[in-house]
């Protein structure tokens, strides 16, 4: 398969060490093709990675959900027996619903020096990269093994490759570290911030606004709450604790979603917010988790003098660990070796990397494409990108031969 190329940009490309290979951007092609949009299947795009992999000799690890729709695949090839190199990414994409795009995002369109579609940059160039390269690493006689993991539902909340994790407790040997390739234009980050999003409920009373004492008013209860939290953001700001290596250099507080009340004249019984920290590695999300359930506490007797079936309850339906790996670790030794590229970095938001970290596996993120084209209407990769994405895994290759 070709990509589509725009009239404008056709003729024959210069060969440069800016352009990829053929095999490179046809699977780039044949990725971007499967809709795997999170709320959707992602199994032919499994099945498709299994195959391709299967081919080559790799032994193959599948973990489901619950509906078995979706799937991770881990996949080894090399000897099993040692700590090899994972290579990691998400296989689910975020929605191009309401975006206004040029060409179908499903189609992967070459237009210059870039390549669109949805998925080009966050991630399955990365993927595809690991793809087209399976058959070298199959030739080689690799000293350590490599591992391919492909996760469902990293858009929604890392939740896919939670279950890859653990099911890594059935091998014979756990990796030794892990390269995820979420677009960082080749940079080796070392470090991000976790995550944990919270839905509150406040069950109030209802009755007349004219006889406010008889109610309990949900909406001022999570008007409380929302101030104790933005009370508590303004401390940590002004006090830390602090790390100058992410921009802001300290956790952050936020309420992204409030919904109460039901007409002015009625107290409201009811009212739900979400809120989010996005913590420094370092600093225990816990914590502040905590300080806000005793602001909570706080507040109930009043609700209960006047209501016993009052009350305030708190899901926190996710939480992504932060990656905290040392510029010194061997995975970040290594990825600064294949990127040609000493300098690390950190970044706000968060991947599954912080996953493998925590499940003690040194990991960093280092992967092709911007995370400035990510999520929007007319995605794309540079074809540069591509080719350094490239150029990082046969360096790899050649490392582990
Ligand atoms: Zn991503």
């Amino acid at each position: 398969m070709m990509a589509r190329t725009d009239p404008a940009a056709s003729g024959p490309l210069p060969q440069s060490a800016a352009q990829p290979s053929a095999q490179s951007v046809e699977m780039i092609e044949r990725l971007i093709a499967f809709d795997t949009t999170s709320y959707k299947s992602n199994l032919g795009f499994i099945d498709f990675a299994a195959d391709t992999l299967r081919r080559h000799g790799a032994t193959l690890r599948l973990t489901h959900d619950d509906e078995r729709r979706k799937a991770n695949l881990f996949a080894t090839i090399g000897p099993a027996d040692r700590p090899g190199i994972v290579l990691s990414g998400h296989s689910d994409v975020v929605p191009v619903d309401g975006q206004d795009w040029t060409s179908d995002p499903f189609a992967l369109r070459r237009a210059g020096d870039r390549l669109f579609g949805r998925g080009t940059a966050d991630m399955k160039s990365f993927i595809a990269l690991a793809l087209a390269l399976a058959p070298e690493f199959a030739a080689r006689r690799l000293a350590v093994p490599i591992h391919f993991a492909f996760s469902y539902d990293e858009e929604i909340g890392c939740i896919g490759v939670r279950r890859l994790i653990d099911d890594l407790s059935g091998l014979a040997v756990r990796p030794k570290l892990c390269i995820v390739g979420e677009p960082t234009e080749m940079k080796v980050i070392i470090g991000h911030k976790g995550k944990k999003s919270v839905r509150c409920q406040v069950h109030g009373k209802d009755g007349h606004s004219a006889l406010n004492h008889l109610g309990v008013n949900a909406v001022e209860i999570a008007a409380d709450m929302v101030a104790f939290l933005r009370a508590m953001q303004r401390r940590i700001r002004e006090k830390g604790p602090f790390d100058p290596g992410y921009d802001p250099p300290y956790t952050t507080v936020h309420t992204g979603l409030i919904q109460g009340g039901t007409a002015l004249n009625i107290i409201p019984a009811r009212c739900d917010f979400e809120f989010e920290f996005r913590n420094l590695p370092s600093h225990d999300v816990e914590d502040l988790m905590a300080e806000l359930r005793s602001f909570a506490q706080s507040l109930m007797p009043e609700m209960l003098s006047v209501d016993e079936a009052a009350g305030i309850t708190f899901d926190e339906y996710n939480t992504t660990a932060g990656l905290d790996t040392a510029e010194d670790d061997e995975a970040a030794v290594l990825a600064r070796q294949l990127s040609g590229n000493n300098d690390v970095a950190k970044v706000s938001f968060t991947t599954e990397a912080g996953l493998f970290h925590n499940a003690g596996i040194p990991t960093v993120v280092c992967g092709p494409g911007s995370i400035r084209q990510a999520h929007r209407p007319d995605e794309y990769i540079a074809l540069e990108q591509v080719a350094e994405g490239e150029r990082f895994l046969r360096r790899l290759l050649e490392h582990m031969s």
